[in-house]
């Protein structure tokens, strides 16, 4: 039990979403894949869904830093006029969708919530489009956790760097105030580090593998699972 005491050592967390909070690896990217994938097939790419899929797959082990669409479009069409008309109808398909799957929190992490939220400011930071992301926070009923929710439109050129040095701003947060809770290593981790924040790495997902390239990736901790998360960082010792 935390007790007052025992209050939260950091004064904010900024939480990612998808493979950190909701099981998005098993959820929602098998079905968001194959639509994309599907998407593709119908503006040209030159493969059935089925190659599409097996492509995708291989690739995100083997080079989990390259963007996967344009490996598998360049690998089956080559170089071609009609590649950027069938990545865009891929990454369409695979952000801006209709989210009917049943929807999962990762294991620990309504836990983390409720005892992150007692003690310390909540706050979300997720990558992607603005009406799935918000149909991912309706159906998991976890809006009222978060002293603010920020979408970053990453197809758009944003980055979780520029929201995590608004919310220092806007808060007013040192930055070793704050943890930063999340699955990439190359994306909220990077930006964290960067701007001086704590942060904490959650191995699940597709980038469970990646390996840190530069010091900004290698975070404070790392954890298998947000259950581990509370212990490490909510409760002081
Ligand atoms: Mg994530």
């Amino acid at each position: 039990m935390v007790t007052d005491s025992q209050a939260s050592p950091f004064k904010a967390y900024i939480f990612d979403l998808d493979d950190t909070l909701l099981d998005t690896y098993r959820c929602i990217l098998p079905n968001a894949m194959a639509e994309a994938c599907q998407a593709m097939v119908d503006q040209g790419l030159n493969a059935s869904v089925e190659d599409c899929l097996n492509m995708h797959q291989q690739e995100v082990s083997a080079r989990p830093r390259r963007s996967v669409f344009s490996t598998i479009i360049e690998t089956f069409n080559g170089k071609s006029d009609q590649n950027e008309k069938i990545m865009n109808a891929g990454q369409k398909a695979f952000y801006d969708r209709k989210v009917i799957e049943p929807l999962d929190l990762t294991p620990g992490s309504e836990d983390v919530l409720k005892k992150a939220s007692q003690f310390a400011d909540v706050h979300l930071v997720t990558s992607g489009i603005e009406s799935t992301q918000f149909q991912k926070i309706e159906k998991l009923n976890i809006g009222n956790f978060f002293n603010s929710i920020t979408i970053v439109n990453t197809l758009d050129g944003e980055s979780k760097l520029t929201a995590f040095a608004n919310l220092l701003s806007d808060y007013n947060y040192r930055p070793e105030e704050v943890l930063v809770v999340g699955d990439r290593r190359d994306q909220e981790i990077f930006a964290g580090k960067t701007l001086g924040l704590k942060t904490c790495l959650i191995k699940y997902g597709e980038y469970r593998t990646l390996q840190p390239n530069c010091v900004e990736e290698i975070a404070d901790y790392e954890v298998e699972d947000m259950t581990e998360m509370v212990q490490l960082c909510l409760v002081q010792p």
